[in-house]
């Protein structure tokens, strides 16, 4: 049964996020548990989409549970300028010893764009102390880096940053590099005007929110090197992809690149509370000291490194062990053989895949408003799978708990929808 009592009250009171004030209803969710969430009505759905991307090991993980009600009972919450607490430290302290190395600083904010603003300021404050006039940021076309003003100004202008010119700052753009030479339109970029160059913001080997792009380890690594030669900051954005969404740890490891700035949040609770967390290099971290009237960072949230969300994240990582990388390799294999069973569809454009994350495009209207997938999400949810499809772009990234059998009925249903279409 519908909760329909539930449903008219949320109509009534709550707006959710990417949606009209008034939207169709919304699904409604008592429990969740592994891969599966659990309606009112009793049906398990499952969550083909990590909830957003954060849901890492699974829903519910006993192992996360206790740490949050530990930490909860223990220390809640605490100012954190100023004070300081074990789970904050030991969190910094595994980051950055599980982080690519050199990036040896923590700056803890509450989310994925958060982390994004930090590494901006950082940035641009950075060279305000060295007395450099370097102001630019360069960032990549159909980039996403969130929602907040700083990282909507860094992200891909479009329908979602339309209304918002007048508070956006501009940035300079290079091609991302699986539709267009970012290369040479970084070069071209440098050799005009790199000594005003702050920092390049990239999301390393996987555009997210803008079509889950993909490109090549060998091109991250000449795009951060020929920024790094240019003296110009690299802010790696793995607010996706850390935490092994690509295979490794985090997706710089793929061309061994080491950022200057690091951006990680969704996964790193493994999906439980929110949380961000910006890495960033001793060298940059070091000039914000006293003898520049620039020295302090004027940047903090009320809930900064809140303690339960550092036990979550502390119990997460405790999980990313051997097995859990064999997991992931096994659901690389398992999107392998599922893309394989759609690749001959005559709608089904560069099936592509990553680690633990497949896409690929439907023929037709192309971009976030397309309606080249409309219809698939409701009847996947029919079908008891839950997808969110990035206008005509589909894809499939769950949690690491899924199994084989799971992800081949996720793509059975997508055969089905592909046939019916
Ligand atoms: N960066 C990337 C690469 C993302 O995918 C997202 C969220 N989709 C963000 C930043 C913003 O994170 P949040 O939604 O937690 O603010």
């Amino acid at each position: 049964m519908i909760d329909r009592d539930l449903l008219a009250r949320d109509a009534r009171h709550v707006w959710h996020p990417y949606s009209r004030a008034t939207a169709p209803p919304p699904l409604p969710v008592v429990r969740a548990s592994g891969a599966y969430l659990h309606t009112p009505d009793g049906r398990a759905v499952l969550d083909a989409i990590s909830s957003w991307w954060v849901t890492l090991h699974g829903h519910g993980h006993p192992a996360i549970a206790a740490a949050v009600a530990a930490q909860a009972a223990a220390l809640e919450q605490v100012i954190f300028a100023g004070c300081t607490h074990e789970p904050a430290v030991r969190l910094a302290e595994r980051l950055t010893s599980l982080a690519p190395a050199g990036l040896d600083r923590v700056f803890y904010s509450d989310d994925g764009s958060t982390a994004v603003e930090v590494a901006l300021k950082i940035a641009l404050q950075y060279w305000r102390i060295a007395g450099q006039d370097r102001d630019i940021i360069i960032a990549m076309e159909h980039a996403y880096h969130g929602d907040t003003v700083g990282a909507m100004s860094v992200s891909a202008r479009g329908v979602f940053t339309a209304p918002f010119g007048a508070m956006m700052f501009d940035v300079a753009r290079i091609p991302e590099p699986s539709s267009g030479d970012s290369l040479a339109a970084l070069d071209a970029l440098l050799d005009r005007d790199g000594g005003r160059c702050a920092a390049l913001i990239l999301e390393p080997m996987l555009l997210g929110a803008g079509g889950m792009r993909m490109y090549d380890a060998a091109t991250l690594a000449r795009i951060a090197h020929r920024a790094t030669d240019a003296g110009v900051l690299v802010i790696a954005d793995e607010v996706l992809t850390g935490f092994g969404r690509t295979g490794p740890l985090f997706a710089c490891e793929h061309a061994d690149v080491t950022p200057d700035l690091l951006c990680l949040s969704k996964g790193l609770t493994g999906g439980f509370l929110p949380l961000g967390a910006t890495l960033l290099t001793s060298r940059i971290a070091s000039t914000f000291d006293g003898r520049s009237p620039f020295g302090t960072l004027y940047h903090g949230h009320s809930y900064t490194a809140n303690p339960i969300a550092c036990a979550a994240a502390l119990a997460s990582l405790d999980l990313l062990d051997e097995a859990c990388a064999e997991r992931r390799d096994t659901i690389a294999d398992a999107h392998r053989r599922g893309l394989a069973t759609i690749r001959a569809d005559s709608r089904v454009r560069a099936p592509r895949a990553i680690g633990t994350v497949a896409a690929f495009d439907l023929a037709g209207e192309v971009g976030y408003l397309s309606d080249a997938a409309a219809g698939l999400a409701a009847f996947a949810l029919d079908r008891g799978v839950l997808v969110r499809p990035l206008g005509n772009v589909v894809y499939v990234l769950p949690p690491y708990c899924i199994t084989d059998g799971e992800l081949a009925h996720i793509y059975g249903v997508i055969a089905e929808w592909l046939d019916s279409a």
